[in-house]
């Protein structure tokens, strides 16, 4: 493809995009699509002569779009939003199109320097001190395995550098809550610490980490010859937006040098909001935290912020040196690739920037607003309605709903949640994901793509209580 067949194309890929967006309330909100069938629609074999761009155009409408769910809906209340700003979605195509990769600073300085003033303009948005250095990576996943690779390296005076932790005297252990992502258990197993060594804290009735139960744990644990390591918090936990008190846990940690990691990839993007920050108090305490600006600030899919209060021990954990890297500037700037497990890197700051300098905060705080806005209102409705609850505190914009008929208790109640949120999944005028909590069933309402209005939160209520009273809506 030349430059002028691209900006041909371009052009109207762009217009089909904008096309998109404008339009995408009148889709159904998951795919209708049966398994496999996107791929039985597809050749088998790759295409031996090149095809006009229109064919592939045509096929995008045609095969791709079908097995689409759509997670800029407005009336996507499923995992979390991932709000892909269109500002944003520029930043990404000129990351795209520029073709540079981050090997050093010198494969590209901008895409490094840019890096560095993004990351500390968030720092700053988010009220964190200037003790803090930023990096961007892919994914919360990745994070906290960088987190948990810096304890373990920490607690162990480098480990890596001598028989690895196979060769420690003793085993290492983490702490984690039952609440926490399934990548914070995942990091810890890629890091080498063994599936008994990662322990479950208890939580207390706010689905909210125990320091108490941490305390007890991380003692009895060394009374019995292991080495305590690390704790990791999170701030908007993914069944509930549940807040493990930062400041209780770091008191722990700090009293049993344990490295303190703080998962906040979802709520993190609520602490632009001042009033919001009691959330994580004390979390100047902790040794890092991520957040991810792709889900809920509007960032578009991958930009994920890593902070850590000593970026000399993450780049002895990470740093490789071989000679066809080294440039004469070496010394004088940062060189992101020791700051984390990939070589190359994509010049992912410059989504936050379009999406930083567009918006600004103020724009992102008033959305984020309105996202708190509605959660408590939908909270207040189910609250006041007979034979609902909502099945945990809401602090952010995530509503944990149970519809509970008479007589209908246990597993037959699980049942029923799953059934009415299925029906209303299937209908395509919203979509909800279901997960369990404190050993339940409950509908996680997550509030906040960057489309849905008051008006849309209440069409999702009225479409709740008719799917829980039985009623199957029709498709939109
Ligand atoms: N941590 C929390 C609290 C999350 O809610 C999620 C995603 O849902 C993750 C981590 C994982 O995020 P990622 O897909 O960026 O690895």
């Amino acid at each position: 493809m030349t430059p002028d067949e691209f900006r041909a194309h371009g052009h109207r890929l762009i217009d089909w995009l904008a096309d998109y967006r404008a339009g995408v309330a009148a889709r159904p909100v998951i795919s209708q699509t049966e398994p496999g069938q996107v791929k039985a629609a597809l050749p088998a074999e790759p295409p031996a002569e090149p095809e006009p761009f229109d064919a592939v155009l045509a096929d995008l409408d045609r095969v791709v779009m079908p097995g689409v769910t759509h997670w800029q809906h407005p009336r996507f209340f499923g995992y979390f939003p991932s709000n892909a700003a269109l500002a944003s979605v520029l930043g990404d195509l000129v990351s795209t199109g520029l073709g540079v990769i981050g090997l050093n600073w010198q494969a590209s300085p901008a895409l490094t320097e840019l890096e560095e003033v993004v990351c500390g303009w968030m720092r700053q948005a988010l009220g964190m001190s200037p003790a803090w250095s930023g990096v961007i990576q892919d994914t919360a996943s990745t994070g906290s395995l960088l987190a948990l690779l810096c304890a373990r390296e920490r607690t162990t005076n480098f480990s890596l550098a001598r028989g690895g932790l196979q060769a420690e005297p003793k085993p290492l252990t983490v702490y984690v809550s039952a609440q926490s992502h399934s990548s914070v258990e995942k990091a810890a197993l890629l890091a080498g610490f063994g599936r008994e060594n990662v322990r479950a804290v208890p939580h207390d009735d706010a689905f909210a980490l125990r320091p108490d139960a941490l305390a007890a744990m991380v003692a009895a644990d060394a009374a019995a010859g292991k080495r305590p390591c690390a704790v990791v918090a999170t701030t908007g936990t993914t069944a509930s937006t549940a807040l493990d008190p930062i400041a209780g846990i770091a008191e722990v940690a700090a009293r049993h040098q344990l490295w303190l990691h703080v998962d906040a990839a979802m709520a993190g993007s609520a602490m632009i909001l001042p009033e919001c920050r009691w959330m994580w108090d004390g979390i100047e305490r902790a040794d890092t935290l991520l957040l991810n600006p792709h889900k809920w600030l509007g960032a578009v899919f991958d930009c994920s912020l890593f902070y850590t209060r000593d970026p000399d021990h993450l780049i002895r954990v990470m740093s490789t040196n071989p000679s066809y890297l080294r440039t004469a500037a070496d010394g004088r700037v940062t060189n992101y690739r020791d700051w984390g497990v990939p070589l190359g890197r994509r010049f992912r700051a410059l989504k936050l920037w379009f999406l930083l300098r567009s918006e600004g905060l103020s724009g992102l705080q008033a959305r984020l607003r309105r996202d708190l806005d509605n959660a408590r209102w939908l909270a207040d409705q189910v609250r006041v309605t007979p034979h609902w609850r909502v099945a945990a505190p809401v602090p952010l914009q995530t509503v944990c709903v149970v519809h509970e008929p008479p007589g209908v208790t246990g597993e037959a109640l699980d049942a029923h949640t799953r059934a009415w949120a299925e029906r209303v999944n299937r209908s395509g005028r919203a979509y909800l994901t279901p997960a369990t909590l404190g050993g339940r069933w409950v509908v996680r309402v997550s509030v906040g793509a960057e489309q849905t209005t008051r008006a849309d939160v209440e069409a999702l209520w009225a479409l709740v209580r008719s799917a829980a009273a039985g009623d199957a809506p029709g498709l939109a």
